[in-house]
């Protein structure tokens, strides 16, 4: 049964890929969004969110790669929360495996995802485990931890987002099984309720996020405790992306069929 208010989102992660060649797929972007009337989120690099604010025809949200945790001041090379609203952003990823690798911390990523909820942004907090932690068996407490560590106890589910993105799927092609995916995803759901109490943590959305495309987003959205995913590679082309939204959309047609519409 679907979870009121869960309904799924797709969330496209440009990272720090070539500009003008994706400003070139935000119009059969947009279009597949309103066609399927999916939930759907580009996050381009900073100097593009106005371009990209400008031509998505308000068929699409837009969301950053990151903020600092601070209001304003003297910090050379960042963005504040409240500059990205201004510029049009709704959404920002925080935490993203490839920021913690560069010495990001669970208290940071708390501290920039609460800022950004003060400024009126969704936080899409990620978390995941590396190869050798899974390999260890030690996945699910790797993941409490910092679910527990990097979710800000003032955010309201509307206004966060869970990204489960195992580090060794990023960008590799393979995944956790759905039965694995599953599991992790509701032992997430159990360490939301430190930081934010039972209510809420239950119908905070858990997204999936790695190696995500159109031929395993099926199977993916169909997964038990998944609302949505985030996408990196197969985001950056309209070819690929496409077949994601579409299923997305597929999926909410399926839930309509059977009376368990989800918001
Ligand atoms: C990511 O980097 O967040 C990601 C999910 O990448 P990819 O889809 O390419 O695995």
């Amino acid at each position: 049964m679907a979870i009121k208010g869960r309904n799924k989102i797709i969330i496209g992660n440009w990272k720090m890929c070539r500009s003008a060649d994706r400003l070139a797929e935000l119009n059969a972007i947009g279009a597949a969004a309103q066609e399927y009337a999916v939930e759907t989120v580009i996050c381009p690099p900073f100097p593009l969110i106005p371009m990209v604010r400008l031509l998505d025809r308000q068929r699409l949200e837009i969301g950053a790669q990151d903020c600092h945790h601070l209001v304003e001041g003297a910090h050379t090379g960042s963005v504040s929360p409240a500059m990205l609203r201004e510029l049009g952003a709704s959404h920002v990823i925080l935490g993203h495996s490839e920021r913690r690798a560069c010495g990001e911390t669970d208290a940071l990523v708390c501290a920039k995802a609460a800022a950004a909820v003060r400024a009126g942004l969704i936080a899409i907090v990620c978390v995941g485990e590396t190869a050798d932690e899974r390999a260890a068996g030690v996945t699910a407490s790797v993941i409490a931890d910092q679910v527990e560590r990097s979710v800000p106890a003032s955010a309201r589910p509307d206004e966060l987002l869970i990204a489960y993105e195992p580090l060794w799927a990023i960008g590799s092609g393979a995944t956790p099984t759905a039965a694995e995916i599953a599991d992790i995803h509701s032992e997430i759901r159990a360490a939301l309720r430190g930081p934010l109490g039972s209510r809420h943590a239950a119908t905070t959305r858990i997204i999936y996020g790695g190696s995500v495309t159109g031929a395993n987003a099926d199977w993916l959205l169909a997964t038990p405790d998944v609302d949505g995913m985030l996408v990196g590679s197969a985001s950056l082309t309209a070819a690929a992306f496409v077949p994601i939204i579409a299923a997305a959309g597929r999926f909410a047609a399926s839930l309509e069929m059977n009376g368990q519409r989800a918001a």
